[in-house]
């Protein structure tokens, strides 16, 4: 577990947020090689690891993460050294103010700063309705020449800064579970099946600006173009209440995603996925979302590619302080291993049906 502990550690505390995920697609680069027959990339910046199986008719299943984490670009930089924003992705405005930001540039340089909240002191009360658009970042500089000689420039990128914790025995707390989650599944998942001869081929694929609107995906689908796609994503749990009828709970297992905005998953395919988590006890809970995934965009590319979503749920998701349980992950991760270990010409038969 402290293997999987560290994995976590090292992704969340990656900076790369949609337009910018060079940091973490090196990382991918790096931990999947070893085990890969190849490495792809495609134009837009996302990772492919494939392995090829010795069956020379085999199907392939492509297992598939977004690298991007909610965050900023840098849009002006203000006469009195304050730098402005546009968001990648989707924040509320009120998880920003007094959060502490890292700023990176283009040659890779960091810069801690702050987004600006207005002491008490000076409002009648609580500060009402700060928009996103009305927040800049400060980064300690006195004017807008300091930060130029820093290298900051308009159309550098930012992202939330935290510390990484382990929160009791099972939970762990940092940024960007979403989609970290899912690089460190395909991460551990490649290596720990390399001495599997698997009766179909493996790509785990690694894609861009999920959260400024699956883009990635749909290159990702046609450029591999697999028999069955399994998309490992992070939807925010809602059980802060304590109520049984939470839907997605931590520690309930991984999730089995029936329907969102962007897709319907299909009753043929539902069925092989709940059958292999009976047959091995793993764990699993039904979710439903208002959201997407990359999922949305694959499974409609080409002539269909059937798709299924394996997630789990995290606290706080698109804030600097997102939740997970390790034992939600390690089931998704069993629940995949199995599903891989039994895809064959009969399972993508039955699942096309
Ligand atoms: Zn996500």
């Amino acid at each position: 577990m402290e293997k999987t502990i560290n994995i976590f550690k090292e992704l969340t505390t990656l900076d790369s947020t949609s337009g910018f995920e060079n940091e973490v697609a090196n990382y991918l680069i790096s931990n999947l090689s070893p085990y890969a027959d190849e490495i792809k990339r495609d134009n837009l910046g996302g990772v492919y690891a494939i392995r090829k199986s010795k069956n020379v008719n085999a199907k392939t299943v492509m297992i598939a993460a977004h690298m991007d984490e909610v965050g900023f670009i840098i849009t002006k930089i203000m006469p009195n050294g304050f730098l402005k924003f546009e968001p990648l992705g989707g924040f509320r405005d009120d998880v920003l103010l007094a959060q502490k930001i890292t700023v990176t540039t283009i040659e890779g340089k960091k810069f801690v700063g702050v987004i600006p909240s207005i002491a008490k002191h000076f409002t009648d009360g609580n500060s009402k309705n700060i928009k996103i658009s009305d927040m800049s970042i400060d980064v300690g500089a006195s004017s807008e020449e300091e930060v130029r000689s820093w290298g900051i420039n308009e159309g550098d990128y930012a992202t939330p800064k935290t510390e990484f914790e382990k929160l009791g025995e099972h939970r762990l707390m940092s940024k960007a579970f979403d989609n970290r989650y899912g690089c460190a599944i395909i991460t551990e998942l490649f290596e720990e099946l390399k001495n599997e001869e698997l009766d179909c081929n493996l790509v785990v694929c690694a894609t861009v600006q999920e959260e400024v609107g699956l883009r990635g995906a749909e290159i990702a689908a046609n450029l591999i173009n697999p028999d069955l796609c399994l998309v490992v994503d992070c939807s925010p749990a809602n059980d802060i209440d304590g109520g049984s009828k939470s839907n997605g709970r931590l520690g309930d297992g991984f999730l089995v995603r029936l329907i969102d905005r962007t897709m319907v998953l299909r009753a043929n395919l539902r069925e092989e996925i709940i059958s292999i988590a009976k047959e091995n006890n793993i764990k699993y809970q039904y979710f439903t979302s208002p959201g997407g995934t990359d999922a949305g965009a694959i499974h409609k590319a080409g002539i269909g590619i059937p798709t299924a979503v394996i997630g789990i749920c995290g606290r706080y998701i698109h804030t600097h302080n997102s939740i997970i349980d390790l034992r939600d992950y390690l089931s998704a991760k069993d629940i995949i291993k199995n599903i891989l270990r039994k895809v064959d010409n009969n399972f993508i038969n039955n699942i096309r049906l």
